[in-house]
């Protein structure tokens, strides 16, 4: 893979407002839940923060998170040093990011992209996902 190509894909892997994204919040918007988006007050600017529940989710792509065991967390064919050292270094800093949040007080609840994919799929998800906001209330 050449550079160009390459950071091509880093930068739609590391845009905001992910279809994903999107999705997550349109539904939690239905629910009655009021968010902030990308707050980049917090460690690691969750995608969205519920400061009522004190719970943030982020939204990962499984291929830039590293979805264990999951099929869409291919590693490229190429420059495979490349991406071992990249993907090693996001799957610690995901870590970090989690823990620090944590220590603060807040609930940390991820959803991969993988799982709101089809309809049943995701509408499963997105229910397991308020249900676990509405909980440590
Ligand atoms: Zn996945």
């Amino acid at each position: 893979m050449d550079t160009v190509c390459r950071s091509k894909i880093m930068a739609s892997i590391k845009s905001k407002n992910t279809k994903g994204e999107l999705l997550v919040r349109r539904y939690l918007f239905k629910k009655g839940f009021r968010y902030r988006v990308n707050d980049r007050h917090l460690v690691g600017t969750p995608d969205i923060v519920l400061p009522k529940y004190r719970t943030v989710v982020f939204v990962n792509g499984c291929f830039w998170h590293v979805h264990a065991g999951c099929s869409d967390s291919v590693r490229p064919k190429t420059n495979t040093a490349f991406w071992d050292k990249k993907f090693a270094a996001n799957v610690k800093r995901d870590q970090k990011v989690i823990k620090s949040l944590e220590d603060q007080g807040w609930k940390v609840l991820v959803v991969w992209e993988c799982e709101l994919k089809g309809k049943e799929k995701r509408e499963a998800t997105l229910l397991g996902l308020a249900n676990e906001i509405w909980e440590g209330c």
